[in-house]
């Protein structure tokens, strides 16, 4: 018989849009363990391949989270997965059944890779100013971990980018509050460039969609069942035509819709010399340019998931492991 394991005793509670990280560390400094090592051992007992730098929009290794918390609190491995890491936005790429990507012993899994974290944490400042009147302390966000999210949607505003990179991350428990507190935000010139600079009004308003679009991505990414007919709307809505050779077309039609310098930014195949980025397909896309497509598409991610529901409305994931 398997051993039951002991409800931890100072588990923090996950705060809204929390990524995994930041409850891991912040974990880590109510437990009082003395190396971070311990505490990890503590959340995840069969980590023998385990990165902590994943968990920061990744899922990985959530076996054992029944012993997190009491049961009362609902953390279940599904509620963790879909609320504090950005599964949701992988979701869009693949025709893997919820179930199927959210279980850490499928090989699958593995292909979480492709969302990558920005370089360093990073967050919104007035986001951080709320978490602390409203908490009494700051948490890492998912949102502003991801590439391609550049800009807070609610408060309008660009990223700051912390001093902490992810490899650092990786060795010890950064909270928020510890990183705000020591007030060095400038290691990256990313956010100082946005900040110092004036930015054309017609780029932020496209960084503010993008933001809003992925948010909503991150809630409700499972809801365009897969991979595959999004693509078909895609194909339909923007009359695309000769399949699997799009580069071009959807260079354009992303310039008609955003701004030169965003287009470039999230498809820097576009810059390669002609020839070589024609045979760019829609497979061959990340998240963030997904979502961008589907709102060229449709105006929103929103309008693109009800668009793709009222085409397909019973084709649910096609492919099962
Ligand atoms: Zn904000």
């Amino acid at each position: 018989m398997i051993e039951k394991r002991k409800i931890l005793p100072c588990f923090p509670i996950p705060y809204p849009d929390e990524c995994l990280y930041s409850i891991v560390a912040r974990y880590h400094v109510r437990s009082g363990n003395p190396h971070f090592k311990l505490s990890i051992m503590d959340l995840f007992p069969n980590s023998k391949y385990f990165t902590v730098a994943s968990t920061i929009t990744m899922p990985s290794h959530l076996t054992c989270t029944d012993h997190w918390a009491d049961s009362k609190y609902g953390l279940t491995t599904e509620y963790i997965v879909k609320n504090h890491t950005a599964v949701q936005l992988y979701a869009i790429r693949t025709n893997h059944s919820p179930s199927v990507v959210m279980n850490p012993k499928n090989c699958q899994f593995r292909q979480l890779a492709v969302i990558h974290p920005h370089r360093h944490l990073r967050y919104c400042p007035i986001c951080a100013q709320e978490q602390i009147k409203v908490y009494g302390e700051a948490y890492w966000q998912r949102l502003p971990q991801l590439r391609g999210a550049e800009y807070c949607p609610f408060h309008e505003i660009p990223y700051i980018t912390s001093a902490v990179s992810v490899a650092e991350a990786g060795r010890k428990a950064f909270t928020a509050s510890y990183v705000l507190s020591l007030n060095n935000s400038a290691s990256s010139n990313d956010s100082a460039d946005i900040l110092q600079h004036k930015v054309d009004p017609s780029v932020k308003k496209s960084y503010i969609e993008i933001s809003k679009d992925m948010t909503w991505l991150l809630a409700n990414g499972y809801k365009l069942n897969g991979i595959d007919c999004t693509f078909k709307v895609v194909e339909k809505e923007l009359s695309l035509q000769s399949k699997g050779l799009y580069g071009r077309t959807i260079e354009k039609y992303a310039l008609d819709v955003y701004p030169k310098k965003i287009v470039y930014e999230s498809f820097p195949c576009f810059q390669r010399d002609a020839g070589s980025y024609n045979g760019y397909t829609l497979y061959d896309m990340k998240p963030v340019q997904l979502s961008m497509l589907m709102s060229i598409a449709c105006g929103n991610v929103s309008s693109f998931a009800q668009k793709r529901n009222e085409m397909y409305p019973d084709i649910k994931y096609s492919s099962i492991i």
